[in-house]
């Protein structure tokens, strides 16, 4: 039993809060899965950005209508609600074909072209800066004059890394974290 066999399950097409009325309707329009749908799905599976039917049919080594007839079924929600495979909007030409000129739709898988169902590649947002007590002044010289804790001069830097642009917590000799006493 792998993964692929929950595609196949009617159950994992609804989602387990919907009415038993949904659930009906989804059931009802699920046909069978036969070896030659499972046959696209794979083909399909293992094509991120879609596939024209022509190019579907050259990887299975046969451009009768089987596989694409299959495809169709595939794309029919009087078949299969919501259908396996969808128009992904764009068309290619059929480079190698008889009509060569012509545009041929390029069809996908449906999870492929949901975005809804796809990790987001947004960048995390970078970390906040560090919390400082300490400051450039107007001429560019680092001043860090008082400790954080009592407010006397302040010699002593904890997660100072100024190429990093972290300027550090200071602090006087006797607040010093460093120096075992507080
Ligand atoms: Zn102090």
């Amino acid at each position: 039993m792998s993964d692929d066999d929950n595609l196949f399950d009617w159950e994992t097409r609804v989602r387990a809060t919907d009415p038993w009325t949904s659930k009906a309707a989804a059931k009802k329009a699920m046909r069978s899965v036969t070896d030659k749908h499972r046959k696209v799905l794979e083909v399909h599976r293992a094509h991120l950005k879609g596939l024209t039917d022509w190019e579907l049919e050259e990887i299975c080594k046969d451009h009768g209508a089987t596989y694409r007839t299959r495809r169709q079924e595939l794309t029919n929600p009087e078949w299969f609600d919501p259908p396996y495979i969808v128009d992904s909007g764009r068309t290619k030409q059929n480079r190698e074909s008889q009509h060569p000129d012509n545009e041929r739709v390029v069809w996908i898988l449906r999870e492929y072209l949901d975005p809804t169902l796809r990790t987001p590649l947004e960048p995390s947002p970078p970390p906040p800066p560090p919390p400082t007590n300490a400051h450039y002044d107007k001429d560019g010289h680092f001043i860090h004059d008082h400790c954080a804790v009592c407010g006397a001069p302040a010699s002593f830097g904890v997660g100072v890394s100024l190429l990093k642009g972290e300027l550090g917590m200071w602090y006087c000799r006797e607040h010093w974290p460093g120096n075992g006493t507080t």
